[in-house]
This record gives C-alpha cells, sequence and structure tokens, in this order.
C-alpha cells in the first residue's frame, strides 16, 4: 500500500473530474495508525478526516508533539453532547451537526483563543435507517440557529447516502444535496458557505460531477479498513 501513490492518482482524478471549481480532497484516516498520516502529510496532505472522538483527539495530539501544526481536522462521526467540550478544544471543523444543543455546547465550549469552530449540517439524504443527520425540511430552521452562535461559523452541508452501484441513483441523490445547498447559500449570501462534503471511495466521481466541494476519501488512500 503506497499512500503517496493512491494520494497522486486521487489528487489527479478530482482535477479530471472538477469543472466549475476547486474540490478539496479529505483524508479519512480513521482506524489507521498515525504512521499512515505521517505519509500523507509527506505527500502534501493536509485535510484529515476522524470519524470517532477519542481516536482523533490522540492524533490531534501527536501531531502538535510532532509540529505538523499546519494539519486541518475534521470530526466526520457522531457527536455525543458528552463529548463536545473535547471537540471544541481540538478539532477544527465538525461535519456532522444535526441538533442545535450540540452546536450551541461546541459554540459555548469553543475555547477563545482558537478561532470560531467550522461546522457543516448533516442531511440524512437517503439512509432513513440511520439516526445522524436532519431531514432536509428542517435544514432552514437549524442553520438559522446555528448562524447566531458566536463561536461556530456555517460553511455548508455533508451527506452520506445510502451506498449503492447504480450511478443514476448516486447523481439522483448527490443532486439532491446541491439543491439543499444553494439554497442555504441564498438565503446567506453574505456567510461564506462554500462546502458541499459529499462522496467517498466509490462513488467520488459522480459526487464531484453534481457540485460536491470536499470529498471524503479513506479506502482508496489507506486500504481496507478491518
Ligand atoms: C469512513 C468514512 C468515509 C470514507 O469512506 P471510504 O469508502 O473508505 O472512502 C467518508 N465519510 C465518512 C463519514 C466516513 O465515515
Amino acid at each position: 500500500m503506497d499512500i503517496a501513490q493512491n494520494l497522486n492518482r486521487i489528487y489527479q482524478q478530482i482535477a479530471q473530474y472538477q469543472t466549475t471549481h476547486t474540490v478539496s480532497l479529505l483524508a479519512v484516516s480513521k482506524t489507521k495508525p498515525f504512521c499512515d498520516i505521517v505519509a500523507a502529510y509527506q505527500a502534501g496532505q493536509r485535510l484529515f478526516g476522524e470519524n470517532y472522538v477519542q481516536e482523533g483527539v490522540e492524533k490531534i495530539q501527536q501531531a502538535q508533539q510532532q509540529h505538523l501544526n499546519d494539519i486541518t481536522w475534521h470530526l466526520i462521526g457522531p457527536l455525543q453532547s458528552n463529548k463536545t467540550r473535547i471537540v471544541a478544544e481540538h478539532f477544527d471543523w465538525v461535519q456532522t451537526i444535526d441538533r442545535y444543543k450540540i452546536a450551541e455546547r461546541l459554540s459555548q465550549q469553543r475555547p477563545a483563543h482558537l478561532p470560531p469552530l467550522q461546522v457543516l449540517i448533516q442531511i440524512n439524504i437517503s439512509d432513513e435507517s440511520s439516526k445522524s443527520g436532519i431531514q432536509p425540511e428542517q435544514l432552514m430552521d437549524l442553520a438559522a440557529q446555528v448562524v447566531q452562535l458566536p463561536n461556530l461559523q456555517l460553511r455548508g452541508l455533508m451527506a452520506i447516502p445510502a451506498p449503492t452501484d447504480d450511478i443514476a441513483q448516486q447523481q439522483a441523490v448527490f443532486k439532491q444535496m446541491a439543491t439543499l445547498f444553494q439554497q442555504l447559500q441564498q438565503s446567506y449570501p453574505n456567510l461564506p458557505i462554500d462546502t458541499l462534503s459529499m462522496g467517498m471511495t466509490d462513488d467520488m466521481q459522480s459526487a464531484i460531477m453534481c457540485g460536491s466541494t470536499m470529498v471524503r476519501i479513506g479506502t482508496a488512500i489507506f486500504g481496507k479498513r478491518n
């Protein structure tokens, strides 16, 4: 598994698929050892996503000890209210906002010396059974509350669609997300709503073609997880 080679292949694919705007790559390092993050860092990767709070915080602390200070860390897994403080103290972004109570705690607990926590609202766009994410109809109400919080900055939306090999189905769901994203941008023309986080290893191309601005890739960079 050559992480640098994998990354370069994905950078090239992104460059090939993107058309109207730049798409950034979030390297999803959950369950992978810290040395894999270092390998990706040495290949030029700077955005990393972790799913589990404790594991993520340990890696953030290791990165600080090794002076890898220009990494941007995204929490992409579910967040319980008893873990908000440690997240507010360590992460740069939280992509999984789906309750006002969590957002409010993150804002209250964000240390004053850090910039505002950058957040995305997670939409439960296709997987009815999953508990994560809000329904599309709830977006405008939650957004209106989140934008009032002083130590959070709303940047856009995130979704994890139900996996399918059907390209037309992938694209239909991603297009629904793109429409919601445009509605959010139009509602807040003065805010930097610039991030639509969608697309993983198996549906990256569809996501980019439908307007993703950030793909979250694990397996294609670091190999299969156990
Ligand atoms: C694990 C995970 C990814 C990466 O998935 P791959 O299929 O390995 O690329 C992306 N987003 C979220 C929220 C994840 O949990």
